[in-house]
């Protein structure tokens, strides 16, 4: 059977079972050499009717599940794949009632499977930006609705930050790469912005930012910096800072479209999300398909893991 292109071949692939298993099998262990995600040892006999390893090494069994975002979980992997399938390509997100209605699965369930998917969508990688061309670097204010929030979640909202119920993310795009980062910020200070920059871009990259006083250490530190007064100009040439603002835009109209309201507490996890679709969009030179971002995510799901506990804070409502 041909792999999937759209959303409606994904349905009824990964609807059949076994080829779920072996497709989730195959992104697991590329080489199909399977090893037991506790000790590591490739010796192993399969028990094809339950679907699960039995290791020689440590004598115990393992799903394909174990040691992956979907540890502990009993909803089957053809749910799952759907799941991953929408949430990597609806464009705007999509809302744990819409996977709930979708997949047949409660809305707290599906509610935990999006973040957890989140969790795989994360982009890990390190490299430096501003190596071969401009970083842009802004930051966001993200109000949440705390009205429409219960209370348990206000007060979270509240306490996590004390900028009037906003949250702060500060974000970098690589011009030349076409990636954009993100990281959520306490405040605005010139230290908090300056350790960011100093950890995530090359040295004597260039840099546009506003002209906002908290970058105006950047000369000082090597950097070439241009700035756009905000107030009088938005473009000087090729100065600005719309690439940012462009993804701002995606992130605030996804979070105000799909998610009405999302708390502060896990803001960091939907602009993963939108920070993956960006990352992974189609351009003229990189022409990826949904089965490609899709495929994407579905490789990083090891060695991550979020638990219930972890996602509602320790106990909190
Ligand atoms: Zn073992």
């Amino acid at each position: 059977m041909k792999k999937p292109v759209t959303l409606q071949q994904a349905i009824v692939y990964f609807g059949d079972a076994e080829r779920a298993f072996e497709y989730a099998k195959w992104l697991r262990w590329p080489d199909g050499k399977v090893t037991c995600p506790r000790c590591e040892s490739d010796s192993n006999s399969f028990v094809k009717t339950r679907r699960l390893w039995f290791c020689n090494g440590c004598k115990k069994q393992f799903t394909l599940k174990v040691g992956t975002v979907f540890e502990d979980s009993p909803i089957g992997l053809d749910k799952w794949m759907m799941a991953f399938w929408m949430l990597t390509n609806c464009k705007n997100g999509i809302s744990s009632y819409e996977l709930h209605r979708s997949l047949g699965v409660s809305q707290k369930s599906a509610w935990f499977m999006l973040h957890r998917i989140r969790e795989a969508m994360r982009d890990e990688r390190t490299h430096k930006f501003g190596e071969g061309g401009p970083v842009e670097s802004d930051e966001a204010f993200i109000g949440p609705n705390t009205k429409k929030m219960h209370r348990g979640a206000r007060l979270r909202s509240i306490e996590l930050n004390k900028h009037q119920g906003r949250a702060i993310v500060m974000g970098l795009l690589d011009r030349e790469l076409r990636q954009v980062r993100t990281k959520m910020i306490p405040n605005v200070k010139r230290e908090v912005v300056q350790d960011v920059i100093l950890n995530q871009v090359g040295k004597n990259a260039t840099i546009y930012t506003d002209n906002a006083p908290n970058y105006d250490w950047l000369k000082k530190e090597g950097f070439v910096h241009e700035t756009v007064n905000h107030v009088t100009e938005y473009v000087r040439g090729q100065v600005h800072t719309n690439g940012m603002e462009n993804f701002w835009s995606l992130l605030k109209r996804g979070l105000k479209g799909t998610y009405v309201a999302v708390e502060p507490f896990h803001l960091d996890r939907y602009a993963d999300e939108q920070v993956f679709r960006y990352n992974n969009r189609a351009t003229k030179d990189n022409p990826l398909t949904d089965e490609d971002r899709f495929t994407l995510a579905m490789s990083q799901i090891v060695g991550r893991r979020l638990t219930y506990t972890q996602l509602t804070g320790q106990g909190a409502d």
